[in-house]
């Protein structure tokens, strides 16, 4: 659309527009004097154009350019004409013309920028605390653009499959995620708080409650945890909730929801997604979001350990451990400190130790728990290997938690070291039939894996109410893509009695659930549709689209790792008599 101060976008004029009046705008990317030519790069959103100014033929420009500082933003007008062949710039999409303005103004001078936008080796901080600088940068126009087209698509699909944009509030009692609550403290309602959503968990199967059948939204959720890694305590969730649906009716809707969003972003995806049990990706991969684009897989030889007379082994096996291995191929070189960084590496993921074999390239078999081993148990870990000359087995024994957990890093430090790991493969999948229920060392009892509201398998029900919580499953489902979880959700319960038994099993007596989740339960007596939803991390599945290891890419204006907006200096300190309205004292020494 025309604007007064544009007429056409830099980066949209090409020769067919050569001959025509234009009124362009935006910031001086860059300008070089050439014996007495100026050449201007005008840079917009759409891309660069080049404007000259000749002091024999537009000396006003001329005077105009010859000050002018880099990322000030000017308005020209001037005639579309074709560059001279010496500089037709064929990389450039309007490499072939160029303007020499009739008129130029400044609309706003800028200073010096505190750091070069194209400098690649600029700090986050400083990118940070000046992101609006940062945004002009071509890499994160790309990563916003892409951003908004995968959303445009996955609205689309929504919007075509029957379902309803509803939004939620955001001022909220607790949620059930699990995470720690982002409180907003209440000036009406002395003593009370309100809690930031952690998702629109609770909202989402009220709608179901209240008929809207098909729900979706472009959530943003608030989790108050340590932000190691990767996280940002505000993110946006695709959230979706359907009525009278099993766990197959929403698989099939959200691998159309994806693979629609992965279009939007250039790639194609194959349906129907493979799936996966959970115990089969612990088994094998030891992870609930395996990175199926490499082998490397884990095997068991907790039989072969139990039957052999390595002791430190099998007391693992008698209080209830398992013995795994992984085979790394290639390896059988290591030198001594390259082993004692792996073994260090695999007490630095929860090890206790690590135990080998290593296949010499001479067919020689070394190996410390060698002697713990006879023939045929030595063959049958050969075997199960698949070990050749030149391989090193690893064993880890512990609890299962632990084996996997090391095992499963462990595989994946190799698949990248060893180089297994092709950037350009998309490996989608379904992780299904999670446990309902994870120990917690820390809180001495079992806790829901996803969230209480998930539904038990109901063949499991005996367990449930036998408290043989450990082997309960539940119908619940994780998208996994190159071994990140995109997304999670479940089939929910809707029957009250099935309610209670979680509950019930999760330790939480009938008042502590009147007054968390009272609201849900109540309205589920009132006739509730059997539902199932899920809900995708959008910021994650964008990072990965744009191939950023990093959400803050793509994200216009994200926290640091404290939590803090390095532009806007958020949080902020309350006054007095801030916190006195709200009834609060605070404990800060000045
Ligand atoms: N609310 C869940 C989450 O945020 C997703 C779901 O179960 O739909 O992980």
């Amino acid at each position: 659309m025309k604007t007064v101060l544009k007429s056409h976008n830099c980066g949209e004029l090409t020769a067919k527009n050569i001959g025509e009046e234009v009124t362009l705008s935006g910031w001086v990317a860059c300008v070089r004097d050439l014996g007495g030519i100026i050449f201007l790069e005008l840079r917009d959103r759409s891309g660069f154009f080049q404007l000259v100014a000749d002091p024999q033929i537009n000396p006003d420009i001329h005077a105009v350019f010859s000050k002018l500082k880099t990322e000030s933003v000017i308005t020209v007008k001037g005639k579309i004409t074709k560059r001279p062949d010496e500089t037709y710039n064929p990389k450039l999409a309007t490499g072939e013309v160029e303007v020499y303005p009739t008129f130029a103004q400044v609309l706003s001078e800028a200073e010096t920028l505190p750091f070069v936008l194209d400098d690649e080796n600029v700090s986050e901080d400083v990118r940070l605390k000046y992101r609006y600088l940062d945004l002009r940068r071509e890499f994160m126009l790309h990563n916003l653009t892409l951003r908004h087209k995968v959303v445009t698509a996955m609205r689309e699909y929504l919007n075509g499959q029957d379902f309803l944009e509803v939004e939620t509030p955001i001022l909220n009692k607790t949620t059930p995620e699990g995470a720690r609550d982002y409180l907003v403290p209440s000036r009406v309602q002395e003593g009370k708080f309100y809690a930031l959503p952690q998702s629109p968990q609770i909202f989402k199967q009220l709608l179901m409650v209240g008929g809207i059948e098909r729900y979706y939204q472009i959530a943003k959720c608030f989790r108050d945890e340590d932000l190691r890694a990767d996280r940002q305590p505000e993110f946006t969730q695709v959230d979706l909730e359907m009525s009278f649906v099993n766990q197959d009716d929403v698989i099939a809707m959200v691998e159309g929801l994806v693979q629609s969003a992965f279009k939007a972003a250039g790639v194609d995806v194959q349906l129907p997604l493979k799936r996966i049990t959970w115990q089969e990706a612990m088994d094998r991969f030891g992870s609930d979001k395996p990175d199926t684009r490499f082998g490397l897989e884990l095997f068991n030889v907790t039989d072969i350990m139990e039957a052999s007379t390595f002791q430190a082994f099998k007391d693992v096996i008698a209080a209830g451990g398992t013995v795994r291995a992984i085979k790394i191929p290639g390896i059988a070189g290591y030198s001594r400190k390259d082993m004692d960084d792996v073994r260090n590496l695999a007490i630095s993921f929860g090890a206790k130790g690590l135990a080998w074999i290593t296949y010499m390239e001479t067919g020689e078999v070394k190996s410390p728990v060698l002697k713990f081993l006879n023939e045929d148990q030595i063959k049958e870990i050969q075997t199960r290997a698949g070990a050749q000359n030149g391989d090193i087995v690893f064993f880890v024994a512990d609890k299962p938690k632990v084996v996997f957990d090391v095992l499963g890093r462990f595989r994946l430090y190799f698949g990248k070291k060893l180089n297994m790991i092709n950037p350009d493969d998309h490996a989608l999948l379904w992780v299904v039939d999670f446990p309902m229920f994870e120990w917690s060392d820390e809180e001495g009892r079992y806790m829901a894996m996803h969230h209480p509201f998930t539904s038990p398998n109901l063949e499991d029900m005996d367990k449930l109410k036998s408290g043989d919580l450990g082997n309960v499953k539940s119908i619940a489902y994780d998208i996994v893509y190159n071994g990140t979880e995109l997304g999670g959700g479940s089939v929910r319960i809707h029957s009250p009695e099935v309610q209670k038994e979680v509950f019930k099993a999760l330790g939480l007596d009938d008042a502590t659930v009147q007054e968390k989740f009272g609201f849900l339960v109540n309205a589920f007596r009132y006739g509730t549709p059997p539902h199932a939803g899920l809900a995708i991390g959008l910021d994650r599945l964008i990072a990965l689209l744009c191939r950023t290891d990093s959400i803050r890419d793509v994200i216009a204006f994200p926290k640091n790792s404290g939590a803090k907006c390095l532009m806007s200096d958020a949080p902020g300190e309350a006054t007095l008599q801030q916190l006195r309205e709200l009834h609060l004292k605070s404990t800060v020494k000045k």
